[in-house]
């Protein structure tokens, strides 16, 4: 799952980023709205964390813009303490979600669970396909009540699968939800960790489609 995180806070900037990714997420930034607007505009992200005080383009300028344009990523919002009106403001130009600062880390992610579980028309936190069971709150992940151990790389993988029961997704997909925009991307890396999943997994739960991509198939 990749999420944008929009603060010209350096030091906040960086506290987020760093739980975010803890969380085994992956993070483009921007610091500013326009390169904010630009980002969200281009890149397919499961979220945004948006502060509304940014230099160059205000975040509810960046917001409106798009909502205007059609773009639907799921939004959570950062403003100020206290201040209701941007909060009234926010969801009215089409965030999903606010957080008013000073935040704890845990709920901000609690907060993106939601917001992405929410986005894929999923219920609970805890996913699952069959046997196999991911819980986005611990990013655990069992097959028939046994823990698997995952690298961070497996786990993401499988995490965007879990997201996305039942449907097909491309390599190229995969790609772009697994890796920030300046990260060396290769679809091919894809093939080698979906092996490397594969391994871990029951036989068949991973398929192959053929010249489409990958479904995950619920292992009886
Ligand atoms: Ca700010």
């Amino acid at each position: 799952m990749r999420i944008l995180l929009v603060e010209d806070e350096p030091t906040l900037r960086a506290q987020v980023r760093t739980g975010l990714q803890e969380a085994g997420y992956v993070i483009d930034e921007a610091d500013n709205g326009r390169d904010a607007q630009h980002l969200g505009a281009t890149e397919p992200f499961d979220a945004v964390v948006l502060d509304l005080g940014l230099p160059v383009l205000d975040g509810l300028s960046v917001l409106k813009r798009w909502r205007e344009a059609g773009h639907t990523l799921p939004v959570l919002i950062l403003t100020a303490r206290d201040s209701w009106h941007e909060k009234v403001a926010g969801i009215d130009a089409g965030a999903d979600d606010y957080l008013a600062k000073p935040f704890h880390m845990e709920e901000l992610l609690a907060r993106v669970r939601a917001l992405i579980r929410r986005a894929q028309g999923l219920a609970s936190p805890l996913l699952q396909c069959g046997t196999l069971a991911l819980d986005t709150r611990s990013s655990r992940v069992t097959l028939a009540g046994q823990t698997i151990s995952l690298t961070s790389h497996e786990f993401r993988l499988l995490a965007y699968l879990m997201h996305r029961p039942g449907s097909v997704v491309s390599r190229t997909e995969l790609t772009e939800h697994m890796y920030a925009q300046d990260f060396d991307r290769d679809s091919n890396t894809i093939e080698v960790f979906v092996g490397r999943l594969r391994r871990k997994l029951p036989p068949q739960a991973i398929e192959t489609v053929r010249g489409m991509g990958y479904r995950l198939v619920a292992p009886s």
